[in-house]
């Protein structure tokens, strides 16, 4: 499988191991930002295999981590007091409210329906025009597209029974947030190669130029990463502060043109709030004024804005690369997968689960 094997291949992925322990001199910490490259990093062992000197820590690339518990909170009432037909990821569903989960919701005899694609959601409205149907659009820049196109579509189609719950964020703001924090230890970045295809680079020219910090745009697969962190070790031994794009087989400077056309027709950029970080300036999108219609947050209006969290769970240390997930007192005894106290123990991209399920601890 041209592209995906040769990233996966053993001897490539030791000759970049070796090469990265030749050029290490001192000890560095480096931060990939996407929940998804954590899990594959510690899917594949790389923790173990780097040297002492480098420290890899976990960002806060999980959509799922980050959606605020007071839009769960509201999914669940449109599901449960609105009787709408509420959708989304598997992932979603499972994430802790403050009360219960979309998932418990659903027990207790909501309709709550987990989709593949927003575009299912449009369809359902289309087949169920005496009900309102609702998609939790969580997710980055990658995720805004499908999104963005299922508004279009259903504006297309005249529906007047389809709205999202729209709760999109964005990786160069938290990425400056994470720098700014005054307990930033991070030294270098591994940034999201999934987000920078559709957004392309431009963004991150200026973050690493202010921050005199390394970014290197890497993939997914053990020797994308392992190259990335090749790339960013050399910048820091050399004292640059550069952007390089390892993932160039998929990465183009200017990104997805048609995907970001979508996303300005449909988003604007707006302040938005991070579950354990708190609100970031700019950094989310919110449906535009003139879709209203299609946007849940003024379709319906529900009184609800902030939940007390556990207070056991330090997901927003974690989230910020402040600390391991093995670090937190619940971690494996009172919060595990099927009991989570907090997101970033439920979702496939969240750094809790992935030290759990690989046993990194
Ligand atoms: S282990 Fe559980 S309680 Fe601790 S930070 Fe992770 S999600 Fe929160």
């Amino acid at each position: 499988m041209k592209f995906l094997t040769e990233y996966r291949d053993p001897e490539l992925a030791q000759s970049y191991l070796e090469e990265i322990r030749k050029t290490v001199t001192r000890s560095w910490t480096i931060m990939e930002v996407c929940g998804g490259q954590t899990h594959s990093i510690v899917k594949n062992g790389l923790l173990g295999l780097l040297p002492d000197e480098i420290t890899m820590v976990h960002g806060p690339g999980c959509p799922v981590c980050v959606t605020p518990l007071h839009l769960i909170d509201k999914a669940v009432y449109l599901a449960e007091e609105k009787n709408v037909i509420l959708c989304s990821f598997g992932d979603m569903l499972r994430v802790p409210g403050s009360e219960r989960s979309l998932l418990q919701a659903k027990a207790k005899g909501a309709d709550v329906r987990i989709l593949y694609s927003p575009l299912e959601a449009v369809k359902l409205a289309k087949e169920n025009p005496d009900r309102e149907v609702v998609f939790f659009a969580v997710g980055f820049e990658t995720t805004a597209p499908a999104n963005a196109l299922s508004v279009l579509h259903a504006q297309r189609a005249g529906l007047t029974n389809y709205s999202i719950l729209a709760s999109h964020v964005l990786v160069p703001p938290a990425m400056e947030a994470v720098l700014a924090d005054d307990e930033n230890v991070i030294q270098g970045f591994l940034a999201a190669g999934h987000v920078c295809t559709i957004m392309g680079i431009d963004a991150y020219y200026p973050i690493a130029e202010k921050y005199q910090i390394p970014i290197v745009v890497t993939g997914f697969e053990p020797v994308d990463l392992l190259q990335g962190i090749l790339m960013t070790v050399r910048q820091l031994e050399r004292n640059q502060y550069e952007l390089e794009n390892q993932y160039k087989r998929v990465v183009r400077p200017e990104g997805n043109l048609a995907a970001q056309k979508a996303i300005e027709q449909v988003f604007q950029i707006a302040d938005r709030e991070w579950r354990g970080i708190g609100t970031i300036p700019q950094s989310g999108y919110e449906v535009r004024p003139e879709l209203a219609a299609f946007d849940a947050n003024k379709k319906f209006s529900v009184n609800i804005h902030h939940a007390q969290e556990c207070a056991a769970c330090i997901a927003g240390q974690v989230l910020k690369g402040l600390k391991k997930p093995f670090e937190c007192s619940q971690f494996g005894k009172a919060c595990t997968p099927s009991t989570p106290l907090g997101a970033p123990m439920v979702s496939s991209e969240g750094a809790c689960a992935a030290y759990f399920h690989y046993q990194e601890a």
